[in-house]
């Protein structure tokens, strides 16, 4: 994605930033959790989310090589991705032309739930950057993205979010869609090529809202509300954020943070409610020191269990 705001908090490049972390690394597991988290969390009759299955996700991609498409890392993961969501997972293809020649994507499209009435829409982008154009070494520049946030982490959810919904449909219909191309280009008119192909051709609904994840691995989690979303998708903004306090967890902040061009603007412009949840605030955005190192399990669980309790509490009670 790309942020025509790009802001760094005070808290993330002093010294409290790396002392926190290490506090947070002391603690034991789960000690995060508020006590009212496990009551809210238990209430829903689905299996737990696991966050260190989500993380083993998150390594596997950037195991299998920077995703770029056209690439055999690409080509490989689309494979495991596609065997990842089940069997009945579609793929939904279409290329994008280059003075260099003709790239092939793919959208990877999964069903969980009712078949029938309007359903909900989780996404993430499964593409990595072709290169680190934000890294501070230039010679480093040219090299592809290793994506572990940038990319890996929402799609590392999204699969654990899948087996739940394979153990314990959902009340309401779920389609995931894992993007193409989102990351492909040096201008925003090459970006989000797989959302502005769905967007253009879409299936697995009728949606009646939908939540987009990127980058919501970051060990400091703190994912700020988007602009965008908080302007055009006001209601689900409230609903997610809602879920996240009911689980007393504060990574989620009640105030705008960035204003992001991401996967969620060619899904709004067709008229689906879709926000973006993100956590912009991560130093080795689009460089080769996106790896899963920077990334936690924890910060995995806590994006996890509040997409679970919206999807679990469908329709919301008020
Ligand atoms: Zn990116």
């Amino acid at each position: 994605m790309m942020g025509n705001l790009r802001r760094r908090f005070p808290g993330r490049v002093g010294p409290a930033g790396p002392l926190l972390l290490g506090l947070a690394l002391l603690l034991p597991a789960g000690a995060g959790c508020q006590p009212e988290a496990r009551s809210a969390t238990s209430a829903i009759r689905a299996e737990e989310f696991d966050g260190q299955r989500a993380m083993e996700w998150l390594k596997r991609q950037v195991d299998a090589g920077p995703r770029v498409p056209g690439s055999e890392a690409h080509a490989a993961t689309r494979r495991i991705l596609t065997e990842a969501l089940g069997p009945d997972t579609q793929v939904q293809e279409f290329t994008h032309r280059t003075r260099q020649g003709t790239i092939p994507m793919a959208n990877l499209i999964a069903r969980f739930g009712p078949t029938t009435g309007e359903r909900i829409l989780l996404c993430a982008h499964w593409d990595c950057r072709p290169f680190c154009d934000q890294d501070p070494d230039p010679a480093k520049r040219d090299q592809p993205v290793p994506g572990a946030n940038d990319g890996a982490s929402g799609v590392a959810v999204l699969l654990e979010l899948a087996r739940l919904f394979r153990k314990t449909p959902p009340p309401v219909g779920v389609t995931i869609v894992l993007f193409d191309g989102e990351d492909w280009g040096r201008t925003l008119d090459t970006m989000f090529l797989g959302s502005r192909y769905f967007a253009a051709h879409p299936v697995g609904g009728p949606f009646r809202y939908g939540i987009l994840l990127d980058m919501v691995g970051d060990a400091d989690l703190q994912i700020y509300r988007e602009r965008h979303s908080q302007q055009r998708a006001p209601a689900i903004v409230d609903r997610v954020w809602a879920a996240a306090a009911e689980l007393g967890y504060e990574e989620f902040r009640p105030s705008i943070g960035y204003t992001i061009e991401d996967d969620h603007i060619p899904l709004l412009d067709k008229g689906i409610p879709v926000i973006d949840v993100i956590d912009f605030d991560y130093p080795p955005w689009h460089t080769t020191q996106d790896l899963p190192d920077k990334c936690s399990a924890r910060s995995l669980k806590v994006v996890g269990d509040v997409v679970r309790q919206v999807v679990y509490t469908d329709p919301p009670a008020d």
